[in-house]
């Protein structure tokens, strides 16, 4: 008798404590391909349902997710030891994202008709929005349960069926809010949400499945992994990458406010957010002021696994090498510490450290990092904010603060999204794209945009009537050429709006 050997597995641990929270299956290649042959049968059972059939599925589950929140931010804390509100805070979004997607998928995908333009007037014109088909979709450790859920909302909202690959750090909250949609939908087939555990090697397996999309959210190198392995079978890809979030404050701005909204930004979450604010530009008038009541607010935030701590351990152990490189780097080419230092970090914590007057080309300014590090340098005026805060390869979120000039500085910030007088609301807004620019990626989930990343245009022309020349048919006669020349000078001679 032969023994299969025991699938290997992979143990989940509080970054804190260390406390076992769960043991998980690393998947394999063999793996990924069963269930994609499990989600494209699915896809088919799903696609088939009105875009009212599906709503009501997503409905029941956004319930059953809301009946176990207890239990998902339990387990949200035991496996990064952010505060229950933070998890909180993120299942609430991405169940906002799953409500949004299904009520607005018939008005955006459904199809219409369009003008079918001079030239062939004499053909209808429809354009269909078809689903995909499966869709991977990738996450990260940081926001795990609304990066999941933000991918699934809009490619199920638009008919497909999804494998999820969650972060090897912290699968067992959005494991569990998947298995949810299975209490809401036991009429489901299993292979329209599903998933596969496992570290780099499983998510590349996804890449180069076949797959119809991947949604893939996390760090700049692993996206350009990503896109590599996904352009084997050219896959298209999705990605939601880093950030170095900048906020500009302005003379004219309410100081009080700007300073609770920056130190909020930077810190919550450990700094641990995409969107989280990394670098702010205040103008000299009011710099004092600002440093002064920043000084003050972030000097009071708590750090630890206690209730009432403002944010938890950094998840991930290689992420405090990168926070501790940046602040000492800053510090070395000549920056001040207003709040904190070096000895900031104590593993698994990092008290919060603000830095000024830091060199812009200093890797603390440059790079992303990922932790409760906030830099901010002193501008003469808005024209200087506005060149320095755009002089970076990311292009992620970014906010101002002003009283009158709010509007032309967020046009003229180079972002994916900008928040005026307040921060990274535009993620909490599934009406409004959300994703990046440059090394912060490129495609959008949320809003209108975010439901036809999930769906194939279709283009579909028929032929009502003949008129005139037939010049899709031989052979062409002298008359048509000349009917035809004629048209061109009629349509196209006259220079209008000159
Ligand atoms: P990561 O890139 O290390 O990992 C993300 C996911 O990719 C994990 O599930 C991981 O297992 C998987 N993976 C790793 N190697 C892979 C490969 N070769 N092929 C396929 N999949 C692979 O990112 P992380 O450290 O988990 O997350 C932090 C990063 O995510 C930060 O840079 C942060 O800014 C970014 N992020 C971006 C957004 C956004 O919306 N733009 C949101 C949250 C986090």
């Amino acid at each position: 008798m032969t023994q299969t050997a025991p699938a290997p597995t992979f143990t989940v641990t509080n970054p804190a404590t260390g406390e076992e929270v769960g043991t998980f299956p690393v998947h394999t290649a063999d793996d990924v391909a069963e269930r994609f042959v499990e989600a494209r049968a699915a896809q088919a059972w799903w696609a088939a349902l009105s875009y009212g059939e599906r709503k009501r599925r997503v409905n029941r589950w956004i319930a059953a997710i809301a009946q176990r929140s207890d239990e998902i931010c339990d387990l949200g804390f035991a496996e990064t030891g952010r505060p229950r509100g933070d998890v909180q805070f993120e299942l609430i979004a991405g169940l906002e994202d799953l409500r949004w997607a299904a009520a607005h998928a018939k008005r955006v995908l459904k199809e219409r008709r369009v003008a079918p333009g001079m030239a062939l007037f004499n053909f209808g014109a429809r354009v269909s929005y078809p689903p995909l088909g499966v869709v991977g979709v990738i996450a990260p450790w940081n926001v795990p349960i609304y990066t999941v859920l933000c991918g699934l909302a809009y490619a199920l909202a638009a008919g497909n069926a999804a494998i999820v690959k969650p972060s090897e750090y912290a699968p067992a909250s959005s494991v569990l809010v998947m298995e949810a949609f299975y209490d809401a939908n036991p009429d489901a087939p299993r292979g329209l949400v599903t998933w596969v555990t496992g570290f780099a090697e499983t998510g590349s397996a996804l890449c180069t499945a076949g797959l119809d999309k991947i949604a893939f959210t996390g760090s700049v190198p692993t996206g350009r992994k990503v896109m590599a392995a996904c352009a084997e079978n050219l896959t298209p890809v999705l990605l939601e990458l880093g950030g170095k979030d900048v906020t500009i404050v302005a003379e004219d701005a309410d100081v009080e406010k700007a300073a609770n909204a920056v130190v909020w930004g930077g810190l919550f979450n450990g700094g641990q957010a995409c969107v989280g604010i990394e670098r702010v530009y205040v103008v000299r008038p009011v710099r004092d002021a600002f440093l002064a009541r920043v000084k003050e607010i972030a000097s009071s935030v708590t750090v630890g696994l206690d209730d009432d701590a403002a944010y938890g351990p950094m998840i991930v152990p290689a992420q405090i090498d990168v926070v501790r490189r940046h602040v000492t780097s800053a510090l070395e080419a000549g920056a001040t510490a207003l709040v904190g230092g070096v000895e900031s970090i104590r593993p698994p914590f990092v008290d919060p450290v603000v830095l000024v007057d830091v060199p812009e080309d200093n890797a603390a300014v440059q790079e992303e990092t990922f932790g409760p590090v906030v830099v901010i340098n002193t501008v003469e005026d808005v024209e200087e904010a506005l060149h320095k805060a755009n002089a970076t390869r990311f292009g992620l979120g970014s906010s101002v603060f002003s009283a009158r000039r709010g509007r032309e500085i967020a046009r003229r910030l180079k972002a994916g999204g900008t928040t005026i007088n307040s921060v990274l609301t535009f993620v909490g807004m599934p009406s409004v794209p959300f994703g990046g620019i440059g090394d912060s990626g490129f495609g959008r989930f949320h809003g209108d945009d975010g439901l036809r990343e999930f769906a194939a245009p279709k283009a579909t022309t028929s032929k009502r009537f003949q008129l005139g020349p037939d010049m899709q048919s031989f052979p062409r006669r002298p008359e048509d050429f000349d009917q035809v020349r004629k048209m061109v000078k009629f349509r196209y001679a006259k220079r209008r709006g000159a």
